[in-house]
């Protein structure tokens, strides 16, 4: 018996030949748990033989989570060996295997003038195409995915039937003659976007929004279009020489943009004025990704060799997946509908990675992830977790894994809310999941958590930064007492304030909050999220005092005299405190003149990240001051300093270097004096602030400079994306203390 991904990826053929090769009669079959191979085999070393070469030899895609050997008795007398159907559910699970990119063999026909799917845009194999966005329920069969309509042509049928094909059981196999079709003939679509016009082109897991990359006009147009200020935009490469000859490619980059998950990587620009202004925004990092389905093959065939790529949904809504959808919704923003009838069942988004330190990095987990899992590397119990507000994801849990879902989105409205809906529906149904607890987030007002309170099952409130580290450690699979550092913008506290920048000692039982970045007033609440003036006017406040004003400063250009009577009122008789890091990181970027206000979440601090350069001076100090209780990071002679040399005409950017540099500093010696306290070297950074790489590096080099172990994410994001993962795990290892 295998378990993992080892349905839909073409394992069963793969068995076939294997056990032909070797002269094994047996027979194999998927099961709702997995694949079962049988062998008639009378020498041991025959069958150990067999079984190497099963996991060596496995199909690409693949991946073998446990494989049980088992000696039975004779069943039958098989005459070779044979695929036989499904067997029915028995009550366990199988994992659904992600979306995956066109491979190279599919590639050479799609351009190949004399092969029967010349051009054609929905061929794929046992190695690619697309997957858990067209699988309506387990096992995975043609009759179970939203191709069951098309019937095969008796060349398809062949192919899906000979043992030695590539296509042998290719569940969604199809040709121009048999399969799906276009509304619109690629040579009609081609000249829209080499032209400047806006393309809505209807993907793998929903629709795109595609434009000539190099076309400002266009690039501006669909910014206005789509009502989307300065976010940045992914940019679809046609091969890997394109993609070199703008970005700095390391190897490790090359590998995770050639990888069946195809995600947006995120790559340093060579030169930044390659592109237009509003590709991305004052960034000198760019979303990168290369064409994973035929038709971006064909797309990019053309004379455009770079097109902007965004989701096709409206404002903050999900992605739009159904034609009638599309031509409702994103008909008005597109000049042009590439529609075809194979339908999309879940709707999976792009994802998107960076590489560092060689391993690839998630930062949003989507297409060509969702839904592998996470091995725990032990049974648990079942729970569910809905996660937070933004970046949503959930999480169930079943046998060894956690199984966490693609990104949702922000929870903000109802179609997303919706989204939320169906997709656990749909994953709970296919891992026949019944949660005994559900986890949520402490903050009463998230959706996710009036979801989770609307239902009848037991339920847990966790933390949102002891959930950030719980994520952490659950998938480097730690379980002792770690130090964790949970850097981001907002989550709410026990004691009711907006924590951000906090120091834990903690396990999946429990935490203790050590040390906090000193609360300041968070001026405005949300707008206060928005508007980084604000947050520079509250850390000036609490250092310098009422005279704050005095200096002159860049950021102060922005609001009115009446704005600033509420505001310092605001200031002074705070309803709410807050330790976050990134409302600290705002502060800096507008007191540095680089950013006064964030038209999406984190732009102030990642302008911060791209203007810092140059060699790091003189660090500036943050005090620990450890007579409070938690103790507390002071921020005040830094904010101090920092207003008066920007004042005295220091540049920005030198100044957004040497913050960096003393945020991780100070990470380092915090970390140091809770483990002369604690006696724990492992330490966890989680949090969206460490999607700063600038940071994440300096942090990483100074803690292993001292000694510590230094864990971070991979699989899941350490943005809010990732918290759902840790609110399983903590309310996984609750219900085990239960029982
Ligand atoms: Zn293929
Ligand atoms: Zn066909
Ligand atoms: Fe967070």
């Amino acid at each position: 018996m295998l378990e993992g991904v080892v349905q839909g990826v073409g394992f069963r053929p793969f068995v076939k030949k294997l056990a032909d090769r070797l002269e094994l009669p047996g027979i194999t079959f998927n099961t709702a748990r997995g694949l079962v191979v049988e062998i008639d085999s009378t020498h041991e070393g025959e069958a150990r033989h067999f079984i190497a070469a099963l996991r060596a030899e496995a199909p690409p895609a693949s991946r073998v989570e446990r494989c049980v050997v088992e000696e039975i008795a004779q069943r039958a007398c098989y005459e070779g060996f044979r695929i036989t159907p499904s067997a029915a559910r028995d009550g366990s699970f199988t994992l659904i295997s992600p979306d995956l990119a066109t491979c190279d063999a599919c590639l050479a026909e799609i351009t190949n003038p004399a092969d029967r799917r010349f051009r054609y845009p929905f061929t794929n194999c046992t190695n690619c195409g697309p997957r858990y966005s067209i699988t309506l329920s387990t096992p995975y069969d043609r009759a179970n995915t939203t191709m069951k309509r098309f019937e095969l042509c008796d060349a398809c049928a062949a192919e899906y039937a000979d043992p030695a094909d590539r296509r042998f059981h290719a569940e969604p196999v199809a040709c121009p003659v048999c399969g799906p079709r276009l509304s619109m003939e690629i040579c009609d679509a081609l000249p829209m976007v080499e032209e400047g016009r806006i393309l809505a082109l209807k993907g793998l897991g929903g629709f795109q929004l595609a434009c000539d990359a190099f076309c400002a006009e266009a690039v501006d147009e669909l910014r206005l279009r789509k009502r989307r200020s300065r976010k940045p935009f992914a940019v679809m490469m046609r091969d890997m020489a394109t993609v070199e000859r703008y970005c700095v490619v390391g190897d490790a980059d090359r590998h995770l943009l050639g990888q069946t998950a195809a995600p947006v990587v995120l790559l340093s620009m060579r030169d930044p004025a390659a592109f237009p202004p509003g590709v991305a925004p004052g960034l000198r990092h760019l979303g990168v990704m290369l064409p994973y389905t035929p038709l971006h093959h064909l797309l990019l065939g053309g004379s455009a060799t770079c097109l902007v790529m965004t989701s096709g949904n409206i404002s903050e809504e999900p992605i739009v997946i159904r034609n009638e959808e599309a031509i409702e919704k994103l008909g008005p923003l597109a000049d042009g509908l590439l529609l075809h009838d194979r339908d999309i069942f879940m709707r999976v988004d792009d994802s998107v990675a960076r590489t560092f330190e060689g391993v690839p990095r998630v930062l949003r987990r989507a297409r060509g992830y969702a839904p592998s899992a996470i091995a725990l590397g032990h049974e648990v119990g079942e729970v569910l977790a809905t996660g937070g507000e933004l970046k949503n994801t959930f999480c169930i849990t079943k046998g060894r894994y956690a199984i966490p879902s693609q990104h949702i989105g922000d929870l903000e409205n109802y179609e997303t809310v919706q989204f939320f809906e169906e997709t656990l529906r749909n994953l709970q149904s296919v891992y026949q999941a019944k949660p005994r607890l559900i986890a949520h987030d402490l903050h009463p007002d998230y959706l996710s958590t009036r979801w989770a309170l609307t239902r009848p099952e037991p339920k847990i409130a966790v933390q949102h930064h002891h959930a950030h580290i719980a994520s952490c450690m659950a998938e480097n699979g730690l379980s002792e007492r770690v130090i964790g550092v949970a850097f981001d913008g907002t989550g709410f506290g026990s004691d009711g304030q907006v924590w951000g920048g906090e120091f834990m000692i903690c396990d999946y039982g429990g935490y203790e909050r050590w040390a906090h970045l000193r609360y300041v007033s968070l001026p405005g609440g949300d707008r206060a999220a928005r508007e980084g003036w604000r947050m520079a006017a509250a850390h000036l406040y609490d250092a310098l005092g009422p005279e704050f004003r005095r200096l002159d400063l860049p950021c102060w250009s922005g609001a009115s005299a009446a704005s600033w009577k509420v505001l310092e009122r605001m200031i002074e008789r705070p309803a709410i405190m807050t330790s976050s890091c990134g409302r600290l990181f705002d502060a800096v970027s507008a007191i540095c003149g680089i950013s006064v206000e964030s038209s999406y979440e984190g732009e102030s601090a990642m302008l911060l990240e791209a203007a810092a350069e140059g060699q790091s001076g003189e660090s500036y100090k943050l005090e620990l001051n450890t007579q409070t209780v938690p103790w507390t990071i002071e921020t005040r002679s830094m904010i101090e300093r920092i207003a008066r040399e920007i004042a005295a005409g220091q540049s920005g950017r030198v100044v957004a270097r040497c913050f960096h540099d003393s945020i991780a500093r100070m990470i380092e010696s915090v970390c140091s004096s809770l483990r002369e306290r604690n006696s724990v070297d492992k330490v966890c950074l989680s949090g969206g602030a460490f999607q700063n790489f600038t940071l994440l590096s300096d942090a990483t080099a100074l803690l292993r400079r001292s000694g510590f172990e230094v864990f971070l994410h991979s699989q899941v994001p350490p943005n809010d994306g990732g918290l759902s993962l840790g609110q399983a795990v903590i309310a996984a290892t609750y219900l085990k203390d239960m029982s």
